[in-house]
């Protein structure tokens, strides 16, 4: 007799492809922000509302990343069990860790985030591995509740996954171990890599603030321009969900080069080189690390 799926919701694709590791064959899942989209400014489509609806299971990230989803939901009237994938992780904001670690330039950068900052905490959690393993677990725990026959195949393919997100850290790890700490400093446009940066010690500048909300102003892309010139800071990268016209103009008046395209806040398409989780990590590592050495 073939199993009826387990219809899942994910707000954005990052956490749809973490779904998929673990539900597998048991479920179907739809991403409400897709590829290459930005989570931070989405405008739902009626479509999402009738799979919300639909859903046994709605995977949200949390800290406000998803600030249009409690009013989705409710309209809706979605009825089945809500995960938060990144509770019980250590959060980092960006008044603490975030600026008072590592580099004198990242501390005066932080100063003018806060005014444009609008919760205490960053939600970028998924770009550290360490975190996307209790990511995993949470999910794990919402499929195993909404579908108990199943368990011990969700168990089972959150281990495999888990086991391959050990190899990923270690991979990270090396990779950047071969790059002297003070070159581990560079430009994005938003401020989306504090875990990452957190975990694997490389400094991100960014003009643009943790949401891609707000513009950065002008004065905003000036103070960038003088880092990156003052502390040598050797690349610049766009993004895969943000207007690259700010950081083209950083490099072209700094002459640092622009180091390729980051995958930060969603997955790639099929024929782009971050169409899953790990991939997108390995890629966004390699980006970096090339330009750095
Ligand atoms: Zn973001």
């Amino acid at each position: 007799m073939a199993d009826t799926k387990i219809p899942v919701v994910a707000s954005f694709s990052i956490l749809g492809d973490l779904v998929s590791q673990v539900g597998g064959d048991h479920v179907t899942v739809k991403d409400l922000v897709g590829v290459n989209g930005d989570v931070h400014t989405y405008s739902p489509a009626p479509m999402d509302a009738v799979a919300v609806k639909d859903a046994q299971l709605v995977v949200i990230n949390g800290l406000g990343l998803e600030g249009w989803l409690p009013r989705l939901m409710e309209s809706a009237h979605f009825k089945g069990i809500e995960v938060v994938a990144l509770k019980g992780i250590n959060t980092l904001t960006l008044a603490e860790e975030g600026c008072d670690q590592h580099h004198s330039a990242a501390k005066e950068s932080c100063d003018h985030h806060n005014h444009h900052h609008h919760g205490v905490y960053d939600p970028h959690a998924w770009n550290s591995v360490t975190n996307v393993k209790i990511y995993v677990k949470n999910i794990e725990a919402g499929l195993m509740k909404i579908d108990p026959a199943h368990a011990s195949d969700y168990q089972h393919n959150a281990q495999a996954y888990l086991q391959k997100l050990d190899k990923l850290q270690l991979d990270i790890k090396r990779q950047f171990a071969k790059i002297p700490a003070s070159q581990r400093v560079i430009v994005t446009s938003h401020d989306a890599f504090q875990y990452f940066s957190r975990d694997y010690d490389v400094t991100f500048l960014a003009p643009q603030g943790t949401s891609t909300d707000a513009e950065a102003s002008a004065a905003d892309v000036a103070k960038i321009i003088n880092q990156v010139r003052d502390d040598h800071v050797r690349a610049v990268f766009i993004e895969n969900i943000t207007d690259n016209r700010m950081i083209e103009q950083i490099s072209q008046e700094t002459g640092a080069k622009i180091g390729g395209k980051l995958y930060s806040d969603a997955l790639s398409g099929p024929n782009e080189p971050a169409s899953s989780y790990i991939k997108m990590m390995e890629y966004n590592t390699a980006t970096i690390s090339n330009a750095l050495k």
